[in-house]
């Protein structure tokens, strides 16, 4: 039953919000409701999100803060707001029958502002909602956006080495780590999934339709050469990022500092893939 599909769930969980994700679901069945929150937080301490059925042919996900979140507020009312663009980006990225309400604010322009804080998502027509499919597919459709926009908003930190990076001297090279932050960030990989899938904008390739379970490798690439722009444009990770297969990815950023584009990449390869 769902239990056995729990590993699934905190899979996805784990890969989309780029932190660890506990899950607690009663045997006895779904109207006892699947809770999740992340692990190092656990249910006291941060952000909760909890699954149920809503009438005969409905879920309901209900995203509470536990009553000592006072220090993880505290961080989220500091994100920086680029961090409240993607934390909005990924939960207007749940489709709109999945309805996503905040009560007392307007969409898609929320904040979290104090521990009263609720996000009701209600997902409604649904055949089997009891049935693990059912279920996995509001966890990957709603929770999953959800809880990555809250782990972009906590700040999770996922930078891991910096191969090959010089020290940044100089504005460029500051900015230039920008770029490799976003391109590294997980809830940026989700946001980007999303909205373009997994096919790699430069040569088409599915990765996951050739590896299967094994095959969610898609990157994520940065289009700006924001290191090298006058003015920047104000960033926007809906446009600006696009998914591109590893190949695809390290032959773009052999040429350096400015990454070859698209058309440039699409020319070398000789595809008329567009
Ligand atoms: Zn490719
Ligand atoms: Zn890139």
């Amino acid at each position: 039953m769902l239990a056995a599909k729990k590993e699934l769930i905190l899979k996805e969980l784990a890969e989309g919000t780029g932190a660890a994700v506990s899950a607690e679901v009663d045997l006895s069945g779904l109207r006892s409701g699947l809770r999740i929150w992340f692990s190092d937080l656990d249910q006291k301490h941060g952000p909760v999100a909890e699954l149920r059925t809503y009438g005969l042919k409905g879920h309901r996900v209900t995203l509470t803060f536990g009553s000592f979140s006072g220090t993880v507020l505290s961080q989220i009312l500091a994100a920086s707001p680029e961090d409240v663009q993607l934390a909005q980006a990924l939960v207007a990225s749940i489709r709109p029958e999945a309805d996503v309400q905040i009560p007392g604010q307007n969409m898609p322009e929320w904040h979290v502002m104090n521990g009263a804080f609720r996000m009701v998502a209600t997902v409604r027509n649904q055949e089997h909602p009891l049935n693990d499919s059912s279920v996995i597919a509001t966890c990957r459709d709603v929770i999953v956006p959800i809880m990555a926009a809250m782990a972009e908003l906590i700040g999770y930190d996922v930078i891991e080495d910096r191969q090959g990076e010089e020290a940044p001297a100089c504005e460029g090279a500051v900015l230039q780590s920008v770029v490799i932050r976003r391109e590294r960030n997980p809830r940026n990989r989700l946001l980007c999934i999303r909205i373009h899938g997994e096919k790699c904008f430069a040569c088409g390739a599915e990765p996951r339709m050739t590896y299967g379970d094994a095959g969610s490798i898609i990157e994520v690439h940065h289009l700006e050469p924001v290191a090298l722009l006058m003015e920047p444009r104000p960033y926007d990770p809906r446009t600006d990022l696009v998914p591109l297969c590893p190949n695809c990815h390290r032959a773009v950023h052999t040429r350096r500092p400015v990454p070859f584009t698209m058309a440039d990449l699409k020319a070398i390869l000789g595809t008329s893939y567009a």
